[in-house]
């Protein structure tokens, strides 16, 4: 039997198809369905790989016949074909009849026991009977204020045309061009437009490159055509979207998202609160004054090289196509939720230019004519469209070669491998940049990067946690107005406070030169005295540790007095890369660090993967809460051979060297009962191949799921250590995401209610005699130590800048001082009352 599959952007709409025809059938029809993406948030989509299982699934040699909806459907389902081997292909075909009419009309015949070109017949003449009796009724139908409309001439298949003009302030530019190519994509007509200003060519209306290099402006006039069954209907959907100003209120500008665009407007004042300042979230303290550089990842180059094998080479540009869709998604998602939805509506624009008709159907001609291989296909057409953009006059316009070039590089990373990001910063300057990956944090040049100001991002993003451990000033979270800025300008920033003052007067300047020099005065005093075991002055000494990630920190962390490591993120070694690291390399990085801060001990924490850490090699999937996902020990247990590499080079490096593991997100006993016998099987390999390593081992956990905190008793029988990440404890206790800055403030480590939870902690510690530490950002706090300290936190573990001011506060302080102090916090309400108490101490 012939086989049917419907394509749809929406789920319910296809299997209502399918229902309805196999009720038709008594359900003897083969249909199946490939409709709707996983994506909870956006669910209208559709997905090669879907498509391509369908067709398997109904697939036979009597031949498949597929149904699509609109735009992205069709390409959807000639990318899948690419999968099917090639005699399989010859029999399934892509049919061009309407969705319900063709796919009801297809089962039908289909279940006849019909041969494949019967079937064919009978779907495309579905609609002829419709058409026939609705035509006449379209055509009187025309809306009245077509005016400027040519009259039909009545065959729909001769193309009608409009005539408008545009109204909005910026004309077709990203945001307003992605409107129009999506209404466009969402019919099946031929569309195309003409900017009648300028006397263009006409291109096709379903390209965001080619719609937003016509370079239509606010008064121009345009000529949009259609040809097919539905082009009344496209043009009265294109007319409405144009007539509405493409939804945007009158005199609002377009600010231009995107790594390497800046849109070159006046600055902006968040808020409006002083004149001349933005304001973001303070993430890291010091004034800093200088230049600013806009940050731009390392661009990518490829070797013209040609392939035997063009099918091979098309397929990895689909799947470097959908890993670059995904990453697209994961962006504009956090940017919705941070920044907003107009914000984020300009990833609407990279996510159409990777389904750009114009430019997949170059590359593919490029593939398999020229035979180029996919890479260098995709960076000649992408070089070449964004050549086209950089030629216009048009200042706005130019910009979006950088929207252009920035889709282009994530899908050649995808293809070739990431390189390192780097900035290379010929002389000190302040960096602005949209976010920053923690790798790219961690790579920035610390005696050239004076301050750090990013749109996204919070204090407790790992952009913020390594500016801090880097010493760098840091204000995060200010939002798209800093992108307003030129390159080149001259700012003032403060991490202490979040502001930063766009053209800073002399005055102003003065005084932050007087504040940073203090500032670095009392750092350079503090190092000193820090060298020093932190003793409180009735002599108990709490252990002050380094929160680290690579070689380089385990040195400057001795430098500011730690003494030892009580927090490796492991992870940071698993990023940025193609595969996961080896064995001995990884062996290599632990016995480095733990070398360098002998004897001091090392506590290196098993992989963390998921919430802000993605790591791509991996797969993992895009998730609507990725805090309550899969992370930490959760995805880690389901990536068994990882762990047990890991575990393997940890054991080794613990052969020799006083190092201790680690896992993180443990919320419930039985995760840390699976984890240690993943441990005992790579001891057990070790022993068998008769390599050494430290037999007892201490194992520990980090406190920071509030199950954790609840069953600390419990799962303080199953470990040595408790090790409190306030970070994610505090996000969780207060539900709030730690990386959006709309609430990021409300996760507050000082919040009693968070207090209280280290304090129950403390408490089942130590009754069943393991210690317990804080390796939480609220450990690198001064005005937090006394609190720790009283609450009986035995080891202190932070960002190594932190160490000699909370050595200095806990060799002020007695135990009975510091247990007054805890006891009176925890009977507060709020962050706020908790700081001000500290405060006026
Ligand atoms: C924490 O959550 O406090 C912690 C130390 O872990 P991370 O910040 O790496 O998630
Ligand atoms: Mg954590």
């Amino acid at each position: 039997m012939v086989g049917i599959v419907i394509v749809s952007h929406s789920q319910k709409l296809a299997q209502g198809v399918q229902e309805l025809a196999q009720q038709m059938v008594g359900g003897a029809g083969k249909c199946a369905i490939a409709a709707g993406i996983d994506d909870p948030e956006n669910p209208f989509g559709t997905d090669v790989m879907q498509v391509y299982q369908a067709i398997d699934s109904v697939y036979s040699d009597d031949g498949v016949v597929v149904f699509m909806d609109l735009g992205s459907a069709v390409m959807s389902a000639e990318m899948a074909l690419e999968f099917l081997a090639e005699e399989q292909r010859k029999n399934v075909i892509l049919c061009e009849a309407p969705l319900v009419e063709g796919a009801i009309a297809a089962i039908v015949q289909a279940a006849t026991g019909a041969n494949l070109e019967q079937v064919l017949a009978e779907a495309r003449g579905a609609l002829a009977a419709k058409t026939l009796s609705l035509v006449e009724m379209a055509i009187a139908q025309v809306s009245p204020h077509d005016a400027l409309s040519i009259p039909s001439s009545g065959n729909q298949e001769l193309p009608r045309e409009i005539h408008l003009t545009v109204q909005n302030q910026m004309g077709l530019h990203a945001r307003p061009a992605a409107k129009f190519v999506t209404i466009a994509s969402r019919f099946q007509s031929k569309v195309t437009l003409k900017n009648l200003t300028n006397n263009s060519d006409a291109v096709n209306a379903k390209s965001i490159n080619q719609v937003v290099t016509l370079g239509v402006r606010n008064g121009n006039k345009i000529a949009i055509a259609a040809s097919g069954l539905d082009a009344d209907e496209v043009l009265a959907a294109l007319q409405e979207l144009v007539e509405a100003n493409f939804g945007e209120e009158v005199g609002e500008r377009e600010t231009i998202l995107g790594q390497n665009s800046i849109a070159p407007e006046p600055v902006k004042n968040k808020g409006e609160k002083i004149q001349n300042c933005l304001f973001g979230i303070p993430a890291s303290p010091g004034v800093a004054i200088g230049k600013v550089t806009l940050y731009q990842p390392a661009f990518l180059t490829v070797e013209q090289q040609k392939t035997e094998n063009p099918q091979a080479e098309w397929q990895q540009l689909q799947t470097a196509i959908s890993t670059a869709r995904h990453q697209i998604q994961i962006l504009r998602n956090q940017i919705s939720a941070t920044a907003g939805e107009e914000e984020a509506a300009i990833f609407d624009a990279h996510l159409l230019c990777l389904e750009d008709p114009v430019l997949i159907q170059r590359t593919r001609q490029l593939i398999f004519e020229d035979t180029f291989i996919a890479a260098a296909a995709w960076k000649t057409v992408i070089d070449e469209t964004v050549a086209s953009y950089e030629a216009m006059s048009d200042l706005y316009l130019k910009a979006r070669a950088g929207d252009v070039s920035d889709v282009g590089q994530r899908v050649l990373r995808s293809l070739v491998g990431t390189v390192p990001t780097t900035l290379d910063l010929q002389e000190p300057a302040i960096v602005l940049a949209t976010d920053l990956t923690p790798s790219e944090t961690a790579q920035l040049d610390v005696t050239k990067v004076l301050g750090i100001c990013t749109v996204l991002g919070g204090a407790n993003s790992h952009s913020g946690i390594l500016a801090r451990s880097l010493n760098i000033p840091a204000v995060l979270g200010v939002g798209a107005e800093l992108l307003s800025l030129e390159n080149g300008a001259l700012i003032a920033m403060d991490g202490e406070t979040g502001q930063i003052w766009l053209q800073p007067d002399e005055q102003q300047l003065n005084e932050l030169q007087i504040k940073r020099d203090e500032g670095l005065a009392t750092v350079q005093a503090l190092k000193t005295v820090a060298q020093q075991p932190a003793i409180t002055r009735d002599g108990n000494q709490i252990k002050v540790m380094a929160n680290i990630l690579t070689v380089g920190d385990a040195k400057n962390s001795l430098e500011n007095g730690a003494e030892g490591v009580g927090l490796l993120r492991s992870e940071f070694l698993y990023m940025e890369r193609l595969i996961a690291p080896s064995e001995e390399e990884q062996l290599e990085v632990y016995q480095a660090i733990a070398s360098t801060l002998s004897p001091h001990p090392l506590i290196i924490r098993a992989l963390d993967i998921g919430g802000d850490k993605p790591i791509y090699y991996l797969n993992l999937p895009q998730e609507a809460n990725p805090f309550l996902g899969w992370r930490g020990i959760r995805s880690l247990l389901d990536f068994p051979d990882i762990l047990k590499t890991q575990l393997r080079a940890i054991l080794r490096a613990s052969y020799q060297h006083p190092i201790k593991l680690m896992f993180p997100m443990v919320s419930s006993a039985r995760e840390i009962r699976a984890a240690k016998e993943i441990l005992a099987t790579a001891k057990t390999e070790l022993r068998t191949e008769g390599i050494q390593f430290n037999e007892s081992l201490e194992v520990g956990i980090m406190i920071e799921v509030p199950a954790a905190v609840v069953m600390a008793d419990k799962l303080a029988t199953e470990v040595d250590f408790f090790s409190i990440g306030t970070n994610d404890l505090s996000q969780y206790v207060m539900a709030s995401d730690r990386t959006n800055p709309k609430v990021a403030n409300l996760a507050d480590a000082f919040e009693p209610a968070v207090l209280r939870m280290i304090q129950q902690t403390a408490i089942a510690a130590h009754k069943a005699n393991i210690w317990v530490g804080v390796c939480g950002e609220l450990a690198s706090s001064p005005l937090a130590t006394p609190i720790l300290v009283g609450l009986g936190v035995d080891e202190l573990s932070m960002n190594s800048s932190a160490i000699p001011a909370v050595k200095a506060v806990i060799s002020e302080l007695t135990m009975e001082e510091a247990q007054a102090i805890a006891y009176a916090v925890l009977e507060l309400d709020s962050a706020e009352a908790v700081k001000n108490y500290l405060a006026a101490r």
